[in-house]
């Protein structure tokens, strides 16, 4: 019997596609409407930051300043149905 090749960590490596881009997933979290890059803390109690969620239940993130445009954003997305029109991100 002929034991199938175990490839190497590397091989593995190679094989694996490249993950899809998840659109209403952030490794980073930036505001939806101006793009600023929020921490986890400024989402606590009395923070900076804030959840909105768009009418399919995608949780997006936004300053507690840009609110109003935020939901606006959204808004747009739920008549539309295109993507959220976020803000470039930046740092
Ligand atoms: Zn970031
Ligand atoms: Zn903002
Ligand atoms: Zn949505």
């Amino acid at each position: 019997m002929k034991r199938e090749k175990r490839l190497t960590k590397r091989e593995r490596k190679a094989l694996a596609p490249a993950r899809p881009a998840q659109p209403h997933e952030h490794k980073h979290i930036h505001c939806v409407a101006c793009g600023k890059h929020l921490d986890p803390e400024e989402f606590l109690a009395q923070g900076s930051a804030t959840w909105i969620q768009c009418l399919h239940k995608s949780r997006f993130a936004t300053c507690t300043e840009c609110v109003e445009i935020s939901k606006r954003l959204l808004a747009e997305h739920d008549r539309t149905g295109q993507p959220v029109q976020s803000a470039q991100a930046w740092h």
